[in-house]
């Protein structure tokens, strides 16, 4: 916390979880940024995804699903919303069908964040809105270091031929000099890909790569031990929910079988503790394919696991001396 304001998600103990406005934890919705640590924010654009569409109700279905998350992250040991300030900042006022506008307006508000060194957690919308994030955000702090959790590696040049969707992503932040290559890795990545040549083109721009074959030989704690071993601060983390199976997230616009379960995702997300992300986002979900709210509820709760992270990070200050 900088300083006298603190906002806390509403008690849930003395207001039902199914009453008023649903924000992200029950959070106060607000774009007043004084003293605030960290804010969730929508990016609700869709117009880049290669297949099914919806993900411009992800920040809607993510924030409905979160309503059930309680103040105290016992396998993190850390209370969030104690140690932090945070805020519901709304969405970005995206432009459908029109990715260039999207992305000045999504720089808009994320320089403002930027700014004021306040942690960002967007929920997606679709993978291609993590471009202008990392923009504004290596833009303030540098070459960033990528810790990317994804079915797909999103390196290609072009779909249609055009160059922004959100297969490509990972490629245009490259060529924009936004992410130290050497200091990134892919994870989780599987399905078929256009050629033999898919992955090692991406290991020639720099990046390491985990498959999920990787991931089933040697276990989630190699992988967390070699993540900490790459990357550097700052970092950001970016989270495509189809990294996850589609038995446990089918809400989503390019589903692979094969991926991490609800609880390794937990569990991966848990071991990046230490890790000094400056920024994080979750896209890709979409609450038109999901049944009974099983993928936007994953999501709701790996959010809830990066807020954790940052509350860590935060109290791991000496200014910090809280109990719990
Ligand atoms: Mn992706
Ligand atoms: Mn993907």
């Amino acid at each position: 916390m900088k300083s006298s304001r603190k906002t806390y998600p509403v008690d849930s103990t003395k207001s039902p979880r199914f009453a008023g406005v649903s924000t992200f934890a029950r959070l106060p919705y607000s774009r007043d940024l004084t003293d605030v640590d960290a804010v969730f924010v929508g990016i609700p654009f869709d117009d880049a995804t290669t297949f099914r569409p919806g993900a411009r109700f992800g920040p809607k279905g993510v924030r409905e699903n979160s309503l059930l998350l309680r103040p105290y992250n016992p396998a993190l040991n850390v209370k969030p919303f104690d140690v932090l300030n945070v805020v519901d900042y709304g969405d970005v006022d995206v432009v459908p069908g029109y990715i260039e506008d999207t992305y000045t307006r999504v720089e808009r508000e994320f320089s403002k964040l930027a700014e004021e060194n306040i942690t960002p957690l967007t929920c997606g919308g679709d993978h291609s809105i993590t471009l202008p994030i990392l923009r504004m955000l290596s833009r303030r702090y540098g070459k960033l270091s990528l810790v990317h959790v994804d079915a797909h590696h999103d390196c290609w040049d072009e779909y249609f031929g055009k160059k922004y969707n959100h297969g490509t992503v990972f490629r245009r932040a490259l060529e924009e000099g936004l992410i130290e290559p050497r200091r990134s890795i892919h994870i989780a990545l599987r399905g078929p890909l256009f050629s033999e040549h898919d992955y090692g083109e991406v290991r020639r721009m720099g990046y390491s790569i985990v498959t999920m074959q990787d991931i089933r030989e040697n276990g989630l704690d190699a992988v967390i031990r070699r993540v900490k071993t790459l990357v550097r601060p700052p970092a950001y983390l970016s989270f495509d929910i189809d990294a996850c199976d589609p038995s446990v997230a089918p809400g989503t616009g390019t589903p692979e079988v094969g991926g991490l379960l609800a609880h390794e995702a937990l569990e991966l997300i848990r071991g990046f503790a230490g890790i000094e992300f400056i920024g994080f986002d979750l896209v890709e979900v979409s609450p038109p394919y999901d049944h009974a709210g099983i993928t936007a509820m994953l999501a709701a709760n790996l959010l809830y696991e990066f807020l954790s992270l940052t509350a860590l990070r935060k109290r791991q200050t000496p200014t910090s001396g809280e109990t719990l």
